[in-house]
């Protein structure tokens, strides 16, 4: 339902935390975060209101500077902890969170269990991080292109490795996605006002676009792999 990403200098789990209450409105049963650590990437998700979430984020802590977060309306597995956003292969080396449904969902399951994957949740999404994994070889951006062209339905995804801590990865086709360009952070948002507070510099991504995103620069390709050199800049005014 609500994606937000922060990659910069300042500590990540607040601002995630402060763009998931702006996009409270749409509605949602339950939220995640997950951040970038030193050793691994930090996750924490409950069912339920964002207040609950937070006052589990309060008993971590977090130092990291990159992150993904989460407000979920449920479409495949019901409303629960386990079900909740960010979502990760079995080795929670790739972190993924979602808006949309998968429609093929249930043939790539089959395939990656007979493949030896094991499954934590009910979830559409949950494929997706699995699928991420086994194309994975050095470059997630790589990993997700070939990815999403197994994909069927709608999606808007934000993407993390635990080996490339430098970069979110966000992808999108039939569900909204927008990057907000700030001076040595940026942010990812699935709808303008989640951080507006920060940036009135936006790029909208379009349908088969793929965007990396570091702290200082992003670049935005189409699916086939080429670099969109012109892409436009939309400026919010706040009259
Ligand atoms: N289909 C996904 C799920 O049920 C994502 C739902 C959403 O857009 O929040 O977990």
């Amino acid at each position: 339902c609500g994606i937000v990403g922060y990659i910069g200098d300042k500590k990540a789990a607040p601002i995630l935390l402060a763009g998931l209450k702006k996009l409270e409105y749409r509605g949602y049963d339950s939220a995640g975060i997950a951040v970038q650590e030193k050793k691994a990437v930090k996750i924490v998700k409950k069912e339920g209101k964002l207040d609950k979430l937070k006052s589990r984020t309060e008993e971590e802590v977090f130092y990291g500077r990159t992150g993904i977060g989460h407000t979920r309306w449920a479409t495949h597995g019901r409303p629960s902890d386990i079900n909740s956003h960010p979502h990760t292969d079995s080795f929670s080396e790739i972190v993924i969170v979602h808006n949309g449904i998968i429609e093929n969902f249930r043939e790539l399951k089959e395939e990656l269990s007979a493949a030896g994957h094991q499954f934590k949740s009910e979830t559409d999404t949950e494929v997706v991080a699995h699928l991420i994994s086994t194309y994975y070889d050095d470059d997630l951006r790589t990993a997700v292109n070939k990815t999403v062209k197994r994909l069927e339905g709608s999606f808007a995804l934000a993407v993390m490795s635990k080996q490339e801590k430098d970069k979110i990865i966000a992808v999108r086709k039939d569900s909204p996605l927008i990057i907000g360009l700030g001076e040595n952070e940026n942010f990812l948002a699935s709808d303008i006002p989640a951080y507006l507070e920060h940036t009135d510099n936006f790029y909208i991504l379009e349908d088969g676009e793929i965007a990396d995103i570091r702290k200082n620069k992003v670049n935005i390709y189409k699916f086939n792999g080429d670099l969109i050199a012109n892409k436009n800049k939309t400026k919010i005014s706040w009259d």
